[in-house]
């Protein structure tokens, strides 16, 4: 039996792919969701027709009374939880000199707190059983900025610093911290975007797939990805 996977966000888009993959994989996966009820019960059942197991846990990642008392339910499950992959986020775009604290806030502390709040307790039962699998979803815009980015790129930059420092904590204890750092991918975060204008730029000349991402990540869980910490892997298309 592989170990239950923790998946942030994974009502829809990118994250639902992820569920649907570790879930293929043979992990248990619990399917996170912030409001979207509805959506996150879709994604379960899909996964379970198939053959997969699936639980549901709604929780506010930046809330972190109601992020810790959920985690610390799952934790009393004796299967343990030896992945987690942090991919909640939003983005709420305007150039700097418009930007709200609203904006900012909202942004910074959905990937950022999210990130403390849910991989902090996660670690030391992973630490203790000297294995486990940490994957930050990041961005492109957290590796080059974007401009109207400046909340989401510096929370995206955030998150890949903490993804390499954690990955030098834990590399001795093989618990493996990596970071996916997305181009341009085909979900509702991509709903108002100009796509047109975006195609562009992207060698390729498409948006990614959810489904492609959650092959990386897939892989990154996996027994073979063992040698692999502290890096941001880059998926997008030939963007950078
Ligand atoms: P999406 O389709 O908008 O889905 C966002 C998911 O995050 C939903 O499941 C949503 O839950 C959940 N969520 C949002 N805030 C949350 C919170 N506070 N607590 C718990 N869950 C929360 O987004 P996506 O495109 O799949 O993006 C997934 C990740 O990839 C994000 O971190 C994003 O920054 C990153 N990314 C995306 C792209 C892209 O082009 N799409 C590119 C680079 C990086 P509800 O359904 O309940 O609202």
């Amino acid at each position: 039996m592989k170990d239950r996977a923790l998946i942030t966000g994974a009502s829809r888009g990118i994250g639902a792919a992820i569920a649907r993959a570790l879930a293929a994989a043979g992990h248990p996966v619990i399917v996170n969701y912030q409001s979207n009820h509805a959506a996150a019960e879709q994604v379960a059942s899909e996964i379970v027709q198939a053959g997969g197991q699936a639980e549901l846990c709604g929780f506010d990642v930046r809330d972190a009374t109601a992020t810790r008392s959920a985690l610390d339910r799952l934790l009393q499950d004796e299967r343990p939880i030896g992945v987690c992959v942090n991919n909640a986020g939003i983005a709420h775009d305007a150039p700097f000199p418009g930007m709200s604290l609203a904006d900012w806030e909202s942004v910074t502390r959905t990937t950022l707190d999210g990130f403390f709040n849910v991989t902090q307790p996660l670690i030391m039962p992973m630490v203790r059983r000297k294995r486990g699998r940490i994957v930050n979803i990041a961005s492109v815009s957290g590796v080059i900025g974007n401009r109207g980015q400046t909340n989401y790129s510096a929370a995206k930059a955030g998150l890949i610093g903490a993804t390499r420092s954690l990955a030098q904590e834990l590399a001795k204890r093989r618990v493996t911290v990596n970071a996916v750092a997305p181009g341009l991918i085909d979900t509702d975060m991509l709903k108002d975007a100009p796509v047109e204008e975006m195609l562009k730029v992207i060698p390729m000349k498409r948006l990614g797939r959810a489904a492609e991402v959650a092959s990386l990540v897939r892989f990154l869980v996996s027994d073979e990805a063992e040698y692999i910490t502290g890096q941001v892997i880059g998926i997008n298309g030939g963007l950078v």
